[in-house]
């Protein structure tokens, strides 16, 4: 709709911007985007007329950035005894069910799949009519069995040898085909979604640090910034060396090693649910990182099994969990850093302004300002701090328009 103009208001306005929250506040949406933000009566003087969403027994935010994602390809066939003729199909139903759960942009990875015949084009081709923002990521994989196992994007459901992670084709399409720093390639090799037993392997490292070097280096010459799959702290170690831009899990990072990436700018992107082999980030671990003033988001890693005996996290069984877990997982960490003196904005930023970092968006939404998409969400109260439950989540808009609603 051409020159389409609305305000909206809330109770609360939690911005995650400089403004930070403004109690009765409104925005002005033209276009899909936001025009103004500001108290209700500041807009209301200035737009006398314009239609009125008025929410205001309602908190509004930014709406959700999962920057970690695997819904397209390994999802569907975890969840589904699909085909190759309805694996985009179940792919569209879990990206309509991140929607649902108040998520409006996505990271997603391709990482090669021995049952997946989807190039990264077939993705991108699946996501085009979805109300949705998703960023891909291309990588390559190493999974922890006996005989350990090794795809890539570029090479799809054709395992390659471990020397063909370091091949200069093979990093050269990856870095090309990649629009953000995802888990690029696997430092440690992964235990995947299998039980301990299947995988002895996990959490050996795959690359020396000459090989992870000159890759880091190759991704930096194409100009990209580079992500890997990391845990434990030697393996961070090289990482932190070889310059890698993003660590996505950086379970079991050192204190000493926060002050390092904190230097040179390393961003993290945490996995409180799992995602190595190792303990995932606990709500402690993650007060640590934002402590030591690194840019940390939080992500589902969907769909995952829940790492087993971990206090933090509200399961109770390894049953698959998807994106509509997220406030569930990031909720001990943000209520642990409000406790800790770290007002809303702040702590809503692990899920939204950060990971929008992360892709590389930060100009186009993740907070709620003057010329930002207008995604955000209406709920009954601030996510992660006064919700945890999708159901609470009211009202979702993409660019302006609703796309999600639980009003009556
Ligand atoms: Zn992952």
């Amino acid at each position: 709709m051409m020159n389409h103009i609305y305000m909206i208001r809330a109770k609360k306005l939690v911005t995650v911007s400089d403004v930070g929250t403004i109690d009765d506040g409104a925005m002005v949406i033209k276009d899909g985007k936001i025009q103004s933000v500001g108290t209700w009566q500041q807009l209301r003087n200035q737009h006398p007329t314009i239609e009125v969403k008025d929410y205001s027994n309602y908190a509004l935010t930014p709406s959700f950035v999962d920057c970690h994602t695997h819904l397209l390809e390994f999802a569907p066939s975890s969840l589904y005894p699909i085909t190759n003729e309805t694996q985009a199909l179940a792919g569209k139903s879990l990206l309509l069910k991140a929607l649902t759960s108040g998520i409006t942009a996505l990271g997603e990875q391709v990482c090669g799949h021995p049952k997946s015949t989807f190039s990264i084009d077939d993705y991108r081709k699946i996501v085009k009519d979805i109300p949705m923002h998703v960023s891909f990521a291309a990588t390559s994989i190493s999974i922890g069995f006996e005989k350990l196992a090794h795809f890539t994007a570029i090479t799809m459901a054709k395992p390659v040898k471990q020397t063909d992670l370091v091949d200069n084709h093979i990093v050269n399409e990856l870095s090309v085909q990649s629009e953000y720093p995802g888990e690029n390639l696997f430092i440690n090799a992964t235990p995947a979604n299998f039980t301990k037993d299947a995988v002895p392997r996990s959490g050996e490292i795959i690359y020396t640090f000459n090989e992870l070097k000159h890759i880091v280096d190759r991704f930096h010459k194409q100009g990209k910034q580079i992500g890997v799959h990391v845990a434990g702290e030697e393996a961070i170690q090289m990482t932190l060396r070889a310059g890698v831009d993003v660590l996505h899990h950086a379970h079991g990072m050192m204190n000493k090693q926060m002050k390092q990436a904190k230097a040179q700018g390393t961003k993290i992107v945490a996995t409180p649910m799992g995602g190595t082999h190792i303990e995932p980030n606990s709500p402690e671990n993650i007060l640590e990182l934002v402590n030591n003033d690194i840019e940390v988001s939080i992500a589902t890693d969907a769909y995952l099994p829940p790492f087993p005996n971990v206090s933090w996290l509200p399961f109770s069984n390894q049953s698959l969990q998807g994106p509509d877990v997220l406030m569930k997982i990031a909720e001990p960490a943000m209520k642990l850093l409000v406790k800790n003196g770290y007002n809303e904005n702040q702590v809503l930023a692990l899920i939204t302004k950060n990971p929008a970092a992360i892709l590389g968006k930060e100009d186009r939404f993740g907070k709620l300002d003057r010329g930002m998409d207008a995604n955000f969400l209406i709920a009954d109260g601030i996510p992660g701090i006064d919700i945890n439950d999708v159901e609470d989540i009211k009202v979702v808009y993409f660019r302006g328009k609703e796309v999600v609603s639980r009003m009556n």
